[in-house]
């Protein structure tokens, strides 16, 4: 444990000691990890890996942590599941889900980035940790920084869904309702931490948080056997997921783990309602556009990301691409993953199977190809985007003439109409 060098900028490669910082005072590019792969390469291996913990922890030697975990020991590891029934809908023999709707602690992939962060935070020797959020973000250092002891402040547009704030009051933590979109909350943030002097894991420790992210792709690879897939559909917010999937495959390929090479080609998932990376991808825009949110999938709702480009970069590169869906085809989304497979997903989930379906019937996929689409967070989170759509009857008699009753006019009549009208 242990291999990082350093921070180096990923525009102008100026190199820092590590730090809690994420912009380069030379050029303002975004600050990255910088590894020492060579150190790494003669350490790791399969076996050290299978050896290791059921959590993203087994991958500790590729993660940015000068020693073990200090918080979310028991993070990652969640199933791929092989999706045959959604597969045969879209006409996919070899489709997987990567279900983090089950991550612990907190039901979503933030519960990577948070170890890492909070792991960080306590080596920086913070006492405070905080972030701006979406939703899930918040839910998971509100529940990380209660394991950990840690004061806790946590900055969230004042609109969420009841359970997504719920779940940072439950923990204990100060929950900071802002009026104003995702951007402003996270402008807010920047301005708090540099006054108050506390970690904000998605602003002075992102460089750190992101690469929590690599683990969701290392599982992938190992759970398919040491490989990488052909295709991953991933939803975007800030757009760091997107960018780390692919860096673990890379990394993966470069310390000699994988059979066979890295082709995998990377799609970026939006709602229309806030599709700045899709839009910039389907375009060929060179500039990002920023937008003003409008859609019912709030946890992928940032009009401003922090990595837009290099989200939509990795979708050109890797000759994957982008597409976006409306807040009713995401419903639809939800309900399709929920009936074929059993995985109930929050709105992001919703957006990204949704998209996959899209981009199936668009013919960008091949019929064997493996086709990986990540799930990264809970439908019982966001039960408001379902619960106009799903009605709930008055209960009936305890006696079985009122089961036959029911039974006749709710189940067996509407199918026999079916069975009569020709389709
Ligand atoms: C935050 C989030 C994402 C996207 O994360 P980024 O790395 O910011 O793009 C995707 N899905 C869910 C459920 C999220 O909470
Ligand atoms: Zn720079």
């Amino acid at each position: 444990m242990g291999y990082v060098l350093g921070l180096r900028c990923r525009e102008c490669g100026a190199e820092y000691e590590k730090q809690p910082t994420h912009v380069c005072e030379l050029c303002f590019g975004p600050l990255e990890v910088a590894y020492d792969y060579d150190a790494i390469k003669k350490t790791v291996s399969r076996e050290k890996i299978e050896a290791g913990p059921r959590s993203m922890w087994r991958y500790a030697d590729l993660l940015p942590v000068d020693g073990p975990p200090s918080v979310g020991k028991q993070v990652g590891f969640t199933p791929l599941v092989k999706a045959e029934r959604l597969g045969a809908e879209l006409g996919l023999n070899n489709l997987y889900v990567k279900n983090d709707a089950v991550n612990h602690p907190t039901l979503s992939f933030k519960d990577r980035v948070v170890s890492v962060a909070l792991t960080k935070a306590r080596e920086f020797g913070f006492t405070t940790v905080a972030c701006a959020s979406t939703g899930n973000l918040a839910n998971s250092v509100a529940a990380q920084a209660a394991e950990g002891g840690f004061d806790c402040y946590v900055f969230i547009p004042s609109d969420l869904e009841q359970n997504k704030v719920l779940g940072n009051l439950i923990y204990g933590a100060k929950v900071v309702a802002v009026d104003g979109v995702y951007d402003e909350v996270n402008r807010l943030c920047a301005e708090v931490g540099d006054k108050y002097g506390w970690a904000f894991a998605n602003i002075n420790l992102r460089p750190f948080y992101g690469d929590g992210s690599k683990s969701y792709g290392y599982e992938i690879a190992e759970q398919l056997g040491w490989r990488a897939p052909d295709h991953v559909i991933v939803p975007c917010a800030g757009g760091s997921l997107i960018t780390k999937i692919p860096k673990a495959f890379r990394e993966f390929e470069k310390l000699g783990l994988l059979d066979g090479p890295v082709n995998t080609k990377i799609y970026a998932a939006q709602a229309s309602g806030c599709n700045p990376i899709t839009s910039m991808v389907k375009t060929g825009a060179e500039v990002l556009r920023p937008q003003r949110p409008n859609t019912i999938a709030k946890s992928i709702a940032i009009g401003n990301p922090a990595d837009g480009y290099y989200a939509s970069d990795i979708c050109r590169k890797t000759g994957g691409g982008a597409e976006d869906v409306t807040d009713d085809e995401l419903i639809d989304g939800i309900r399709l993953l929920a009936q074929t497979e059993g995985i109930w997903t929050e709105t992001a989930g919703g957006v990204t199977v949704a998209v996959t379906r899209k981009l199936a019937e668009q013919g960008r996929f091949g019929r064997d190809d493996v086709v990986v689409i990540a799930i990264t967070g809970n439908g019982l989170k966001t039960p408001e985007a379902v619960k106009d759509r799903l009605s709930v009857e008055l209960g009936i008699a305890p006696t079985l003439a009122a089961f036959d009753a029911e039974y006749e006019l709710r189940y067996r009549l509407p199918n026999l109409e079916k069975e009569l009208v020709p389709a």
